[in-house]
Formats: C-alpha cells, sequence, structure tokens
C-alpha cells in the first residue's frame, strides 16, 4: 500500500500539509522517542504517552502486562496513535497567527498482542535499538520472568496522515510594515551530557554505542 489515505484520515483543516506517503510517514514515527496512544475506556477517552517503534509497516508498543492501556488495547479494533516532532515556534506580527512547525501523524488501527515469542523478543529489541542503537546487545536482556511481566501490541499500518508545517509565519497583508520582529525559533532534541549511575564502578568504560 502506498498511500494511507481514508475517509478518516484526509486532513480537511489546512489540506496542503497533509501527507500520506510513507516516504512522509515513517521518518517521523522512527524519529519520535515515544507517541501518545488513545483508547475509549470502559466509554471515557484516555490518551496515554507510551514508547513506540516501526518495524516495516508495524507499530509496535509495550508496557506491563498489567498496565490499563495493555490491557485495553486488544480489545479496542479502533484506537488511534499520535506522534508529534516539535520544530519551532512561529513568532507572527499578529498574536493571532503564531504557530508552532511541526510533523505530526495521526494513526487508526487495530491493536493485537504478539504471541509469537520470537516476534515477541524481536519487537523488544528494536525497541531497545529505537531508543539506543547498540544497547540491547550490551544489556542483560529478558529472562522468562521478565517476558511474562511484558505485554507487547502490534499496530498494522494502514490508515495513517502526517500534517507538517514549516517556514514562517503567514501574516495579514497589512501587518507586514508594523515594526514587529517576526520569525521562527528553532527547537530540538538534543542529548546531553552522560550522567553515569552514582554507583556505577569507575572500571567501566562508557561503550562506543553512547559516546
Ligand atoms: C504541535 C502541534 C500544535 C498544534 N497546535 C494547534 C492549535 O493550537 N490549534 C489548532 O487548531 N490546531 C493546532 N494544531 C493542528 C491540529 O493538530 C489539527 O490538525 C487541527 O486542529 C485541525 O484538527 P481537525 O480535527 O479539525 O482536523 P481535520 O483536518 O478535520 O482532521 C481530519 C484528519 O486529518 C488528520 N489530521 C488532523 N490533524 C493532524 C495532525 N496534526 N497530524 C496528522 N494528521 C492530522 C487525521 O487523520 C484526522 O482524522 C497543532 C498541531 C501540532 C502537531
Amino acid at each position: 500500500m502506498n498511500s494511507f489515505k481514508t475517509e478518516r484520515t484526509k486532513v480537511k483543516r489546512i489540506p496542503d500539509r497533509g501527507h500520506y506517503d510513507k516516504k512522509t510517514i515513517y521518518p517521523i514515527i522512527d524519529e519520535a522517542l515515544y507517541c501518545h496512544v488513545g483508547i475509549n475506556h470502559n466509554g471515557n477517552p484516555v490518551v496515554i504517552p507510551t514508547i513506540h517503534t516501526r518495524q516495516d509497516n508495524t507499530l509496535y508498543i509495550h508496557g506491563s502486562a498489567a498496565s490499563r492501556l495493555l490491557k485495553s488495547i486488544p480489545g479496542e479494533n479502533n484506537i488511534c496513535v499520535t506522534i508529534t516532532l516539535l520544530d519551532g515556534i512561529v513568532l507572527a506580527r499578529a498574536a493571532f497567527h503564531h504557530s508552532l512547525n511541526y510533523r505530526s501523524v495521526v494513526i487508526f488501527g487495530k491493536g493485537d498482542i504478539v504471541d509469537d515469542p520470537q516476534e515477541k523478543w524481536d519487537a523488544l529489541k528494536i525497541v531497545s535499538d529505537h531508543l539506543i542503537p547498540g544497547r540491547w546487545e550490551d544489556a542483560r536482556q529478558p529472562n522468562q520472568k521478565e517476558l511474562d511481566a511484558t505485554t507487547v501490541i502490534s499496530i498494522s499500518l494502514e490508515e495513517a496522515s502526517a500534517k507538517v508545517r514549516t517556514g514562517p509565519p503567514g501574516d495579514e497583508d497589512e501587518d507586514y510594515a508594523l515594526p514587529i520582529w517576526a520569525g521562527v525559533l528553532p527547537l530540538a532534541l538534543t542529548k546531553g551530557e552522560l550522567v553515569p549511575d552514582p554507583v556505577l564502578s569507575e572500571s567501566i568504560d562508557i561503550p562506543d554505542y553512547l559516546r
């Protein structure tokens, strides 16, 4: 499938910002470290942030088998996952036209528990690789008790949209002459300095994948 466009993923508000192709949607999913999953829980909407990862056409989320989100999703055939990357604050001359530059994705789908032990293992590995490539091989890997306490959910990517805003503010024609600074304050998530665990042995070097 080359387009994730459906009646309900069609961006109606500022449709020029809508995209439905893998080339736009997958890099947004892959750059984000977490998503928000919206479910209908006993008649109430609930939106929960959680880590995700993608392999081919499947989105994976995981968590404690006891978590409400993970317990609720398999019974739901209509969940909504959103992913947002913030790129900047757009400062217009008019207060009304202030905005954000962003890349966001909305996915509709059905969540299924991953029962197959190999798929579950692989999903947990790619979740780890998504956060810090190389960490899975270095870390102690999950034992059976930890695997049993973890639920992995797969969501097949079939219905999705991206919405992307880039560029300068859009002001009213008559406002461009106003003596007010306008433009974009770029924002980005950056890596900071490593903070070793206070009880870490001094004999343990920082691994290459963290340098
Ligand atoms: C960081 C951020 C901040 C925002 N701030 C505001 C704000 O302050 N006020 C405001 O009105 N809007 C804001 N937006 C845009 C907002 O997400 C909606 O697109 C907009 O409010 C229109 O909503 P709607 O349900 O009427 O859209 P519609 O166009 O009717 O939605 C139809 C379909 O389009 C798709 N779609 C809609 N929005 C998005 C999206 N953002 N990403 C991917 N797919 C989408 C979905 O599949 C949805 O079902 C913001 C977006 C982001 C990412």
